[in-house]
């Protein structure tokens, strides 16, 4: 028949989709490092490995990865056996042709190789679909002059018309233009529905978004709705904890306010017990004091009235005792020196000692006492301007010779008081300024 079950064809995606297509015998000088692919520089890409049937469908295919370097040669280490993958790839997925075989990350026919494949997208257009509308487009002209294969019977007999006439050969080439030009239409109907296709593909997948988006919303509103609710009532629960909290402080509030209300009480009736006992006591002290003091008082007043009774009745009787044991009273006065004091005269004596002497001298008490005034201190008595004298005058030794007026004063103040009495006439007045 001459021609192969299957064609292949490698073909490479970015992120816009499929970006580049070949034959097999092209990717093998890329991967000799023959051809350089400048577009690919630096970057590792997802490529796949295609077995194209005769009916332009996706018979198997291998998704791998290939990295590129920096000058865009392929990794020379690259040693995926693509080929023999896919001749075990297991069943894929049905794109409208029948099920597919695949080999991919999560169906890896040799396990070592793993890493190295991809997977196609999980969404409805994915890597899969493009390939299938690629190879509908036929860009690397797959199969152009395959012929459906006839019942074997008729390609024998056709050698036979051999002798055809030309008419007849024209008529054949015409036939041939009309089957190319037919071809070439349904190429570009089978073009246009794979477009139409492909933007119903996208219309279903954006559907399916918006569903999916308006799926979430209402479960986040579920979701909000739910939780508000959980926090209402956490909110209460958290509202009536407090004022359990609460509760719960002030009845312990209450119960220290009383327990401690009841200890101060307790210690102040026993601190108000202690100092009334302490009051009684010393009540008790004081009355018992008082007892005393009125007995002491009585006993007093009692000693005193023995005492005035033993006067009445003995008057000096021990002092005349004394007196008779050979005791002497005696006492010291300036002006009479050392006076002896009968027994007779010792109560007068101690009644006023001053009026004793005094009468001892036969002199008055006040003249006693202005003699003793000069004669502890002899100087002039008089006054001039509000201011004493006070010259050194001669000391009267005896009382009875003092004279006032005249012994307490200075020569000079004699004269003036002498001269002042002849002109007024008037009796001597002593100024003393004491
Ligand atoms: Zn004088």
């Amino acid at each position: 028949m001459g021609h192969k079950s299957f064609e292949e064809a490698i073909m490479f995606f970015n992120s816009h989709g499929l970006c580049k297509q070949m034959l097999y015998s092209e990717f093998d000088a890329i991967l000799d490092g023959i051809v350089l692919v400048q577009e690919f520089a630096s970057q590792t890409v997802k490529g796949a490995y295609v077995r194209v049937a005769p009916s332009l469908t996706i018979q198997s295919v291998v998704l791998f990865y290939l990295t590129f370097n920096e000058e865009g040669r392929a990794d020379c280490k690259w040693n995926i056996p693509v080929q023999h993958m896919a001749e075990v790839a297991g069943r894929g997925p049905d794109l409208g042709d029948g099920h597919i075989r695949i080999a991919c990350r999560t169906q890896c026919p040799v396990s070592w190789h793993q890493r190295l494949l991809w997977d196609p997208k999980p969404s409805a257009i994915n890597e899969l679909v493009l390939i299938k509308a690629a190879l509908k487009r036929n860009k690397l002209r797959f199969y152009e002059d395959y012929v459906e294969p006839s019942p074997p019977q008729q390609p024998q007999q056709k050698p036979a018309a051999k002798q055809l006439s030309s008419v007849q050969g024209y008529q054949q080439q015409l036939q041939a233009l009309r089957d190319q030009l037919d071809q070439r239409i349904e190429n570009q109907q089978l073009k246009h529905e794979n477009s139409v296709a492909k933007l119903d593909l996208e219309l279903m997948e954006l559907k399916s978004q918006l569903k999916k988006a308006e799926h979430e919303a209402k479960q986040y509103r579920q979701q909000l709705v739910q939780k508000n609710q959980e926090y209402q009532t956490s909110r209460k629960e958290m509202t009536r904890l407090l004022q359990d909290i609460e509760a719960q402080n002030q009845n312990r509030l209450a119960d220290l306010k009383e327990s401690i209300t009841k200890k101060v009480e307790a210690k102040y009736r026993s601190q108000l017990n202690e100092l009334r006992d302490l009051v009684k006591a010393k009540d008790v002290e004081i009355s018992y004091l008082e007892d005393i003091d009125k007995q002491q008082q009585l006993e007093l007043e009692r000693l005193q009235q023995e005492n005035k009774q033993l006067k009445i009745t003995h008057p000096g009787d021990v002092l005349a005792q004394l007196a008779a044991k050979g005791v002497m009273f005696m006492a010291y006065h300036p002006g009479v020196g050392h006076v002896t004091i009968p027994v007779k005269d010792v109560d007068e004596y101690l009644a006023d000692n001053i009026a004793y002497v005094a009468k001892r001298c036969f002199v008055s008490k006040e003249h006693y006492l202005s003699w003793r005034r000069h004669y502890e201190n002899a100087t002039c008595d008089a006054t001039v301007s509000g201011k004493r004298c006070g010259q050194p005058i001669a000391r009267v030794e005896v009382p009875r010779e003092f004279e006032a007026d005249k012994s307490n004063m200075c020569v000079d103040h004699q004269k003036a008081e002498k001269a002042e009495q002849v002109e007024s006439g008037q009796p001597p007045q002593l100024k003393v300024s004491r």
